[in-house]
């Protein structure tokens, strides 16, 4: 084995990020996140499923630090990231391809404007942007906007208004803004909760497609266990703020359905699969 390929191993097996008792105690004492102890490693497509209120959104949002933890930590290629901020935290969260269940595109703005704003991160300041961004963007930055959007298949709606796409291309857009910024890890928060399914299945193909051809991990929060079962190569399941499952999809029994998503056993499967 040449030395390239053993170094894009270790690469792979490596953890980029780890927890170590991650607990986050909202106002009025809700503990969404109780001591969670997880590491990520390139290799992993991790599913984490479990109900409404489990802590899902929590986990991800810590992650990026959108939340900030009550204790515990978060490391990040070995840097711990728990307390920075500023510039500093924003580099990071410039390495964590973030998508959400709403898209959050900019809705004026053309499609590619839209992937350009995301690798400057300053979509919040766009909202009232009435003329064309593309004139202070250099050509590089627009041939590498668009070879993201080829890359989930709308190359051809650039210069369409991102309000007139359906649901399903508003988040292959989202995801094209993401893959904009270079990440090294996807956290997806419910992408496919507002899709049909045909455009559900395509955003997962897409996701998939960029966990092995750019070999970094994506971390996706799903309500649909028969879509993390299909995806995963690993699921975490939650309950009440805890890691109550952590292993390959073809563990996961129907006790640990049960486990995960509550005791009585025919309600917990309509739930794992409503
Ligand atoms: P999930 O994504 O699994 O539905 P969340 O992480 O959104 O779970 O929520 C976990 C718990 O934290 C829930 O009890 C929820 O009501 C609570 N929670 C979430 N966000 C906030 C917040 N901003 N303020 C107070 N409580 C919150
Ligand atoms: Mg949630």
């Amino acid at each position: 084995m040449s030395s390239e390929i053993i170094a894009l191993d270790m690469r792979r097996h490596q953890s980029l990020i780890e927890t170590k008792e991650l607990t986050k105690i909202y106002g009025r004492g809700v503990k969404a996140l109780n001591n969670v102890s997880i590491e990520i490693r390139n290799s992993d497509f991790i599913s984490v499923i479990g109900s409404s209120g489990a802590g899902k959104s929590t986990l991800i949002r810590c992650i990026n630090r959108l939340v900030q933890p009550s204790s515990g930590s978060i490391h990040f290629c070995g840097t711990d990231i728990t307390y920075k901020n500023g510039r500093s935290i924003n580099e990071f969260r410039q390495k964590m391809g973030m998508i959400f269940q709403q898209f959050h595109l900019v809705k004026r703005l053309s499609v590619l404007e839209n992937v350009l704003a995301g690798r400057l991160r300053f979509t919040k300041g766009l909202s009232g942007y009435t003329s064309s961004l593309l004139k202070y963007f250099p050509k590089s930055e627009k041939e590498n906007a668009l070879e993201c959007l080829k890359q989930v298949g709308i190359a051809d709606l650039a210069f369409q208004r991102a309000d007139t796409l359906s649901g399903g291309q508003q988040q292959r857009v989202a995801i094209a803004r993401a893959l904009a910024q270079e990440p090294e890890v996807f956290l997806a928060d419910e992408p496919i909760a507002s899709l049909d399914l045909r455009s559900a299945t395509t955003v997962m193909d897409i996701l998939r497609d960029i966990h092995e051809k750019r070999g970094i991990p994506i971390i996706v929060n799903l309500h649909h266990l028969d879509y993390a079962k299909k995806y995963a190569s690993r699921i975490i399941g939650m309950k009440a703020g805890t890691v109550v499952f952590d292993g390959n999809p073809s563990d996961l029994t129907r006790d640990a359905i049960c486990e995960i998503y509550g005791s009585d056993p025919d309600e917990c499967l309509s739930m794992a699969y409503a």
